[in-house]
């Protein structure tokens, strides 16, 4: 018997999911749309069926069908990262302990340290020691649940090394098996040969970067914030952007109330990230316009400030949440979702079922797949991952370490128990 609206083969089963979390409301219960004892089956990477095991409908696995046992532990959708800068070289470890002895982020800045010491040292770096780099950090981020990530370019900072970074991107998306979402930020900061000359970098960025570098991005994004770039050197960083086809995305009032999250708004961009400093009409600005709060504790912890975007602002006001890592190498060097979802509790004031949602379907929707990933529903990426651990609670409340016990990407196991040797970017 085949079952109406389910493709009768599959060549994906995942049963005895004690805890199966689906993030569609419709599908179970709760926020999180949880289903006891359950089950998914997938075909040519889509899921046709999630909910109960004793409700699957009688499908046929294809020969060499991939089989999970998640043996009674809990499944979740697979993570999707809505903010990393994941092309650079260097690193910043003795900026990051100079702060923890007191020595401010703008500080740092001021002091030619910060972006500007990463954007040397990426410009400096071969195209080999770029990927290897990144690819390295796109292998971590798998193996601790990320199915799909947003990458920004913004260390180059010049024709040539901005395109360099996405080509990275375009190249790694090519042989991981980690869904990469690129990003243009050649706007993350005016670089320091053109500090006398603001406009002339804009002109730059405007005429010859985004030319080069829209056909290889999906989003453009610029750092609007204090020390960074203004509000209107932004607006015109994202409508040059929009006549290259780029969806808007914005850094937005992490240093101050800088007035970003408004722009971000008024231009209707798909996401406001960071958001530390966010008021209630700010707020409401953002639910009207559906640009998604994509909110960064690891960087706010980290940062030591004591603040954290303001959670019950955003609530009140309806706006969809999200989360990243923000993996960079000044204010979070971490590729782990987990732990972002576990400082989303501690720190950042969300439930743990608001913040499990931002981090899978939420975060869907600030890097434009809504509905096509960060859920386990008819039609959604079959991307998932098997906890080790019988509640997606262990992952607010399981510290330090991997969870992902099994990482399952487009119906087939791209990380953990069961993958093949070898595998990942
Ligand atoms: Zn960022």
């Amino acid at each position: 018997m085949s079952h109406p609206g389910y493709s009768a083969t599959v060549d994906f089963l995942l049963t005895g999911a004690g805890q199966l979390v689906t993030c569609d409301p419709e599908l179970g219960e709760g926020p999180l749309g949880l289903v006891e004892h359950g089950a998914v089956a997938a075909a040519g990477g889509r899921v046709v069926y999630a909910g109960p095991q004793a409700g699957l409908p009688d499908l046929e696995p294809a020969a060499g069908a991939v089989r999970v046992d998640a043996g009674g532990r809990a499944v979740v959708p697979g993570f999707v990262d809505a903010h990393t800068h994941l092309v650079f070289a260097g690193d910043r470890a003795e900026e990051f302990a100079a702060r923890l002895r007191g020595v401010g982020y703008e500080e740092a800045l001021a002091a030619g340290g910060g972006i500007n010491r990463t954007v040397r040292d990426t410009r400096a770096a071969t195209d080999a020691e770029l990927e290897a780099a990144a690819a390295g950090r796109l292998a971590t981020a798998l193996a601790h649940g990320t199915t799909t990530l947003e990458a920004k370019s913004g260390y180059g900072l010049t024709v040539t090394d901005e395109r360099r970074s996405l080509e990275v991107l375009a190249r790694l998306a090519g042989r991981s098996p980690v869904e990469v979402v690129p990003t243009f930020l050649g706007a993350h900061l005016i670089p320091e040969e053109f500090a006398a000359d603001r406009d002339g970098y804009l002109d730059l960025l405007e005429h010859e970067m985004l030319p080069a570098c829209a056909p290889l991005a999906e989003f453009v994004d610029a750092f609007c914030d204090r020390g960074a770039l203004t509000v209107s050197e932004s607006r015109r960083v994202l409508e040059a952007g929009a006549r290259h086809g780029l969806r808007g995305k914005l850094h937005a009032n992490e240093l101050g109330a800088t007035g970003g999250a408004s722009l971000a708004a008024a231009l209707g961009c798909v996401s406001a990230d960071h958001l530390l400093f966010c008021d209630e009409p700010e707020a409401r600005a953002l639910a009207a316009a559906g640009t998604v709060a994509v909110l960064l504790p690891g960087t706010s912890f980290l940062l030591r400030t004591g603040r954290a975007a303001p959670v019950q602002v955003l609530r009140a006001a309806g706006v969809t949440m999200a989360l990243g890592t923000d993996c960079n190498p000044g204010t979070c060097y971490s590729e782990s979702m987990q732990l972002m979802v576990a400082l989303a509790c501690v720190h950042g004031g969300l439930t743990p079922e608001e913040a499990v949602l931002a981090a899978t379907d939420g975060a869907a929707r600030a890097v434009g797949r809504g509905g096509r990933a960060g859920r386990l529903a008819p039609g959604a990426a079959c991307d998932l991952l098997v906890l080790a651990g019988r509640s997606y609670l262990d992952l607010a409340y399981h510290l330090g370490v991997n969870l992902a016990a099994v990482v399952v990407k487009g119906g087939t196991v791209a990380a953990g128990e069961g993958s093949p040797p070898g595998a990942g970017p």
